[in-house]
């Protein structure tokens, strides 16, 4: 089958290789890939700036169709659509892991990183890690699981009370599914990006956002003051990993606010206003990925309609056309972009 296989690390050495099929062991599930998305991560990864286990394929977020299951396995059958979680190995005796928090176990290993992932036709599973499709879910919105779950994360780390101002900075697609969770939680959400986010920002309004704001073109304190009485937002979650969002993220919080961090920084080192967390008793939480428990309500939002994924798809291609996928990626003219295995 083909795979895209990032060779070495350092910038480049991705390329489309020959392999063989993976065999499915005891309590593992083999999965035929219908689409696999692409992350900001896997450009990391493919810039170097990103390490992960070489020679390894990448893809941690797709979906799929169960073609075989190992020993022990009863929970899936052939023919089954399912999504799969990245953890692939945990050590399983740390407290972390004991308590759920797999995304925290320093042993852990995961699909498209350290484990052959779903840029492929097919891939490997362990049954723990995988979920069936809910019926109203398609294989394109259920290929974003992953990300929606980070999402769903970050979100679950704070407070939302019905009605509350929640500012989510960066329009990508990290920042799009923070703006529709916090939405289903009953909040009040801005999105906020430049004037190169045009795409996004109007994608945001498509999804239904509340307000979504070019902050190169109006002010956003002012809106934000305009909202709530002059105090501020009741929460911020911090999704481009841009420094000077951050800063502007404790600017726009009322005293008592809470701000999370999603978005990854080139650097870092981020130089962050302490003084103002003290005097305004902001509360900062930061948000690592995802976890078990935040699969089944991420795939609940999309079977509700609460999360509107698909709308958030622009770009498709196969995986041999990865360097036309990248580039629709650089240009910022994409938002999610799919990935489809060949033969
Ligand atoms: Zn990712
Ligand atoms: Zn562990």
């Amino acid at each position: 089958m083909k795979a895209l296989v990032k060779t070495e690390l350092g910038f480049g050495h991705l390329e489309i290789q020959d392999k063989e099929e993976p065999q499915v062991g005891k309590d593992q599930v083999k999965i035929e890939v219908i689409y696999a998305g692409i992350c900001g991560s896997d450009i990391h990864t493919y810039e170097g700036h990103y390490k992960v286990g070489v020679p390894v394929t990448l893809g941690h977020e797709f979906s799929g169709k169960v073609v075989e299951v190992g020993e022990g396995v009863t929970e899936f059958k052939a023919g089954d659509r399912v999504t799969s979680e990245t953890t692939f190995y945990i050590c399983g005796e740390c407290e972390y892991c004991k308590a759920g928090d797999y995304n925290l176990c320093n042993h852990r290993k995961g699909l498209g990183t350290q484990q052959d992932g779903g840029f492929a036709k097919y891939l490997i599973a362990r049954k723990y890690s995988v979920h069936h499709l809910p019926d109203h879910v398609d294989d394109q919105s259920a290929a974003m699981t992953e990300p929606l779950a980070c999402t769903h994360h970050a979100v679950m780390k704070t407070e939302i009370n019905e009605g509350d101002i929640v500012v989510v900075i960066g329009p990508g697609p990290i920042g799009l599914f923070t703006a529709q969770v916090a939405k289903s939680q009953g909040a009040k959400v801005l999105i906020t990006g430049l004037t190169n986010d045009k795409v996004r920002l109007d994608k945001a309004r498509e999804l239904g956002i509340d307000y979504a704001v070019d902050t190169q073109e109006k002010d956003i304190n002012e809106l934000v003051n305009s909202l709530t009485n002059g105090y501020g937002a009741d929460v911020v979650f911090e999704c481009s990993g841009a420094a000077p969002a951050a800063k502007q993220g404790l600017d726009l919080l009322r005293k008592k606010g809470q701000y999370g961090q999603v978005g990854i920084f080139a650097q870092p080192e981020v130089s962050f206003d302490l003084e103002k967390i003290i005097q305004k008793e902001i509360r900062v939480v930061g948000s690592r990925s995802q976890k078990s428990a935040d699969w089944e309500p991420s795939l609940e939002l999309m079977n509700n309609g609460s999360v509107n994924a698909k709308a958030m798809v622009t770009h498709q291609f196969d995986i041999t056309q990865w360097e036309e996928a990248y580039q629709a990626i650089k240009s910022g003219k994409a938002i999610k972009v799919l990935l489809t295995p060949v033969d």
